[in-house]
């Protein structure tokens, strides 16, 4: 597994992004996260190769693409067109990224994108309901091979039915902050027998620092997040 940052920094688009941790930990470095840059150093590390000329990232590996950006961000627009070519020859390699801004995709892909390559995983990320009409909308109906949806941070129940079609994973996880809003077990729990009923994958990966089990409220320190959400064992 790699982590794959051609760009740093993003803007809040919506409720989603009010504790987003890429802007807590700029905060406390003092870097201003809505300066978009361009990271020179790592930018081509998916084709960086090795004294024997060997590619130094193993083909097989998953590559997580912009997780300190949006890789739909408009700021990003001049950069995009080499990622795609870069995505494009290790074509051994599965690029996965995800976005709040689907609404942007259809018009940033490759001439020869067509229905999709298939070393690309695109997560429409969805925190609410209103989100979820929003950007499910946009994300059903295009030429993506591996779709996943990402109910991350959730802060509100969240009905998936009609949009599960072609979608291969949802994840679900709560919000993490001292301040962040609860996430309700129940909701959680009604995504994943919509995903058993349409056959696909759920994982349920942290419950986020307000969990609500049978109405009553818990207060989960960061490092037992992911292993609350395990120890339901609820994973499809
Ligand atoms: S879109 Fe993602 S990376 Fe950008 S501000 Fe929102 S949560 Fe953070």
């Amino acid at each position: 597994m790699y982590i794959w940052s051609p760009w740093r920094g993003c803007r809040r688009v919506s409720e989603g992004c009010r504790f987003c941790y890429i802007h807590k930990g700029d905060a406390k470095r003092g870097v201003d996260t809505g300066s978009i840059i361009k990271n020179d150093d790592t930018f081509y590390a998916p084709v960086a190769v090795k004294k024997d000329g060997a590619y130094k990232m193993r083909a097989g590996s998953t590559v997580y693409v912009c997780f300190s950006s949006d890789f739909l961000i408009e700021e990003a627009d001049r950069w995009r067109r080499e990622c795609w070519e870069i995505i494009k020859e290790r074509n051994d390699l599965n690029f996965l990224f995800l976005t709040k801004r689907i609404e942007r995709f259809a018009d940033n892909v490759p001439s020869d994108w067509d229905d999709g390559y298939d070393n690309v995983t695109v997560g429409c990320t969805v925190e609410d309901q209103g989100a979820a009409d929003r950007r499910l909308a946009v994300f059903d109906d295009l030429p993506i091979k591996h779709k996943n949806i990402i109910a991350s941070p959730m802060i509100g129940p969240i009905d998936l039915e009609g949009h599960l079609k072609d979608v291969e994973l949802v994840v679900v996880g709560g919000e993490q902050d001292k301040d962040a809003r609860p996430l309700d077990y129940d909701w959680v729990l009604r995504i994943r027998d919509q995903c058993v009923i349409s056959n696909v994958r759920f994982q349920f990966r942290q419950c986020g620092t307000h969990f609500i089990i049978d109405g009553n409220v818990t207060k989960v320190p960061p490092y037992q997040q992911g292993a609350v959400a395990r120890k339901m064992a609820v994973d499809l």
